[in-house]
């Protein structure tokens, strides 16, 4: 019998006889890896440090027979390439139990997807919740027999006949589109077959902690006019105790959706009359925004930016000049035409900004200018893309550009990522990543700028993070053709990371619109310039702030910072005196004097989210106090109402979260 040589991870190599299979080298190497194995990574064995890395290679079954050397790596729920076969597998399951309970079904595809997998059926009830937990419960049922999963090979002729017979013509149609070698491969899962390449894990055992989401339409194929499935959704961990954690994260991020609060908190609203896309800022969304905004402007001016504003509709010529009418006419609102010259709603405001940095001759001097702008931008994104405050038609960037010499980038990349720090701190995060894209150095053909430019601002990124002690990863060939950047990825409350700072260099810009400085030779010089943005837009970081905090703004924020609740109509008097004074020492205060029981009017204060309720009844009347209850804290008890407003005044003054 032949001998073939199989090299581990370690580099460990092994002589075993041709046709042993990557489960019995498992079960030489350790009975416990034998039982945690799932599946098998082959590559080419080309001998020891030319391999490529570990991860390359292809996965295959446990009980494939190996018949030539190679490199093969066993792979447990450790390695993180294993979980999408366990998917795929738990997705046969799926089909499998369908089979079962509903044997008449046409069968579609079946593959994993991210926390899960589906398949697709067609059959003309809709599967209903009910049918849902049938199907559920036969899976747990097949997945406690362990049936193995067997691969089988049939000639392609045979496959065919096979699925014609069983009246299954989108098998068919895969078999003739998809099959290329003769031999058609197949995977059993005890009476149910199914047209796959695999691989799969041994059996049905392993597949323990999945849950059936919902049932969703799709085309077969994607494409409309086709047959409509019906798409079986389903999430599947390793363990109950991962699925759970996943199942909590969700509720959680619905409990969150800002598409839901905006609305029910009276912030803000999409109007279909209107159009998708835009936003409606209502009262109190409109008054958070002016306490985003108010902090804003004033760090600015405290930075040393300049505040512009620039209009919404300029020359068509002018996005000519910068290029945008070429690389960036799929996002733009087609030309508006006025007295027989066009003009373009403004995707960007760098060209505003750089018009009045070009209005006069500026001296190095004057160096570094940053102008910044609460500046209103409209895109065009396409309907299907469109997601509540996240993605718009129209928002407000918080932009800036700043214009320096090439002595000052490092201060000003330090201070932009310190104000973005600032950001984080005021608004309650504190968790990020940093990304620092730089080009692709074997293309410069493909960017603007010189290859000193982008050395020596690829430098200047890298040399401030690193003097900072912020982490960043490197992302080589991500960058924009014109320039390198860094981007900030805030983690919120739940861990889910979201794309907010950018810090941008641009070589293309200040050439094609010929800025210049008077150095201190005498000569003229063309500026570097950096376009930043530290929330992106207001509407999105506010869609952020709403899921971060789950519509619980902290009292800087809150558009009611207190709700005044009198326990009868007797004490409004009260109440409005209370109210009153709120008011004159500046605080957010609503007097909820409506003829309801206390315990409603606690709830729907409590449904608002503000943050302070103050309960006035006869012995607050009489000792001039509030009964305090805070909508996270719960009762906080009896106050003085003068020390209740020192408080208070303190905790917006640091503005806690
Ligand atoms: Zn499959
Ligand atoms: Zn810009």
């Amino acid at each position: 019998m032949d001998t073939i040589q199989i090299t581990l991870p370690d580099g460990a190599k092994r002589q075993v006889p041709s046709g042993t299979t990557p489960a019995e080298i498992a079960q030489q190497i350790s009975p416990g890896l034998a039982r945690e194995a799932l599946v098998a990574r082959i590559s080419p064995s080309n001998g020891g440090a030319a391999a490529g890395p570990a991860a390359d290679g292809e996965l295959v079954d446990l009980r494939r027979p190996l018949d030539h050397d190679v490199r093969l790596a066993i792979l447990t729920p450790k390695d993180p390439d294993a979980i999408q076969v366990l998917r795929h597998s738990a997705a046969h399951l799926l089909a499998a139990a369908v089979l079962d309970l509903f044997p008449d079904v046409k069968l579609g595809i079946g593959p994993p997807i991210e926390h899960g997998f589906f398949y697709e059926f067609l059959r003309e009830q809709p599967f209903t919740p009910e049918d849902l937990e049938r199907i559920e419960k036969k899976m747990h049922e097949l997945a406690a027999q362990d049936i193995p999963n067997e691969r089988k090979f049939l000639p392609k002729p045979e496959a065919l006949e096979l699925y014609r017979k069983w009246n299954q013509g989108f098998k068919c149609e895969l078999v003739e589109e998809k099959a290329i070698e003769p031999l058609v491969s197949f995977y059993t899962t005890g009476k149910f077959i199914d047209f796959c390449r695999g691989p799969h894990i041994p059996s049905t055992g392993r597949i323990k902690a999945f849950k059936l989401m919902n049932v969703a339409g799709a085309y077969w194929k994607g494409q409309e006019g086709n047959p409509q499935m019906q798409r079986i959704y389903a999430a599947c961990f390793y363990t109950q105790a991962e699925l759970d954690d996943y199942l909590h994260k969700l509720e959680e991020a619905k409990r969150r959706d800002h598409r839901r609060l905006g609305p029910e908190l009276g912030l803000f609203s999409i109007e279909e009359a209107a159009g998708p896309g835009l936003i409606f800022w209502h009262p109190k969304g409109g008054l958070v925004r002016k306490l985003m905004e108010d902090w804003l402007r004033d760090e600015l001016l405290r930075r040393g930016y300049d505040l512009d504003f620039t209009p919404h509709i300029m020359r068509l010529d002018l996005w000519r000049t910068s290029g945008h009418t070429n690389f960036y006419r799929d996002s733009m609102f087609g030309p508006v035409e006025v007295e027989k010259d066009d003009y373009q709603l403004k995707p960007m405001n760098c060209p505003g900004h750089i018009l009045i940095y070009k209005s006069r001759l500026r001296s190095y001097r004057e160096l570094p200018i940053r102008l910044a702008e609460l500046g209103t931008v409209y895109r065009y994104e396409r309907s299907g893309v469109l997601h509540g405050l996240l993605r718009v038609r129209g928002f407000t960037q918080d932009d800036a550009h700043i214009f320096c010499m090439p002595s000052q980038i490092e201060a000003e990349v330090e201070a932009c990522v310190d104000f973005a720090f600032a950001v984080m701190k005021t608004f309650g995060f504190s968790d990020y990543v940093v990304e620092l894209s730089d080009w692709d150095a074997a293309h410069p053909e493909n960017y603007a700028g010189s290859k000193d430019d982008w050395a020596r601002a690829t430098r200047a990124l890298e040399t401030t993070l690193a003097r900072m002690n912020v982490p960043f990863k490197r992302m080589e060939g991500e960058a924009a053709f014109y320039g390198p950047k860094i981007d900030i990825k805030l983690i919120d409350a739940i861990g889910r990371p979201w794309q907010l700072t950018t810090v941008q260099f641009d070589f293309n810009l200040p050439g094609r619109f010929g800025l210049e400085y008077v150095g201190e030779d005498g000569a003229r010089h063309q500026p570097l310039m950096v376009h930043r943005a530290l929330w992106g837009s207001v509407e999105r970081f506010f869609g952020i702030l709403i899921e971060h905090y789950a519509g619980a703004f902290p009292a800087w924020l809150a558009p009611v910072q207190a709700e005044i609740l009198p326990v009868s109509g007797k004490f409004s008097e009260y109440g409005k005196k209370v109210a009153a004074e709120l008011g004159a020492a500046g605080f957010r205060a609503h007097l909820d004097d409506r003829n309801e029981k206390l315990q409603a009017k606690i709830r729907d204060a409590q449904m608002q989210k503000v943050p302070y309720m103050l309960i006035v009844g006869g012995k607050e009347a009489e000792a001039g106090t509030v009964s305090v209850r805070h909508h996270s804290k719960g009762d906080l008890g009896p106050r003085p109402l003068a020390e209740f407003l020192t408080d208070l005044g303190k905790e917006v003054s640091l503005r806690s979260s």
